[in-house]
């Protein structure tokens, strides 16, 4: 289970802040912070109490947070709710189309169950999720004009490739 992404502007950058301040800060136990610090957060000094500078800790937070997008493996699409890439449940997943190209891939997560998206070229179906049932879907005319909701994240960087 991924851990929970801070918020890395909850700090002010030109405060210092000591361990308990900081895991008060973004409401985190301390030792998240001292994993942080483990993880190669650096304090102000070697002073005790061991103090953060606000614009390191949101810095470093910042990079962390970015670093932890991934792409979603074959076989998998991203559910917000487990927060994990997950398999679509029985292997089944419908496929929208957009356009020619491209379109929606919806699924059910098999872990809770929550319906789970992600964009995919037609042409890359097979590589992005192999092995799965895919049922081709109409999409509906659009009555209104708005696109089909689609998640813009980076999981279709792989999928675009
Ligand atoms: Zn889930």
């Amino acid at each position: 289970m991924a851990s929970r992404r801070v918020n890395s502007r909850a700090v002010k950058l030109h405060r210092s802040y000591s361990v308990s301040e900081l895991a008060a800060c973004f409401g985190v136990h301390k030792n998240t912070v001292r994993q942080w610090q483990r993880d190669g957060l650096k304090p102000i000094d070697s002073g005790r109490p061991v103090l953060f500078q606000g614009a390191i800790v949101r810095a470093f937070l910042s990079a962390r947070n970015a670093s932890r997008k991934r792409p979603c493996p074959p076989g998998t699409l991203y559910c917000f709710r487990c927060r994990e890439p997950r398999p679509p449940a029985l292997g089944m997943v419908d496929y929208l189309s957009l356009n020619a190209k491209s379109g929606n891939v919806r699924a059910i997560c098999a872990t809770c169950e929550t319906v789970m998206h992600r964009r995919a070229s037609k042409a890359a179906l097979a590589a992005v999720l192999p092995g799965c049932d895919i049922q081709f879907v109409e999409a509906l005319p659009r009555l209104k004009g708005s696109p089909a909701p689609s998640l813009n994240c980076d999981l279709e960087t792989q999928a675009a490739v």
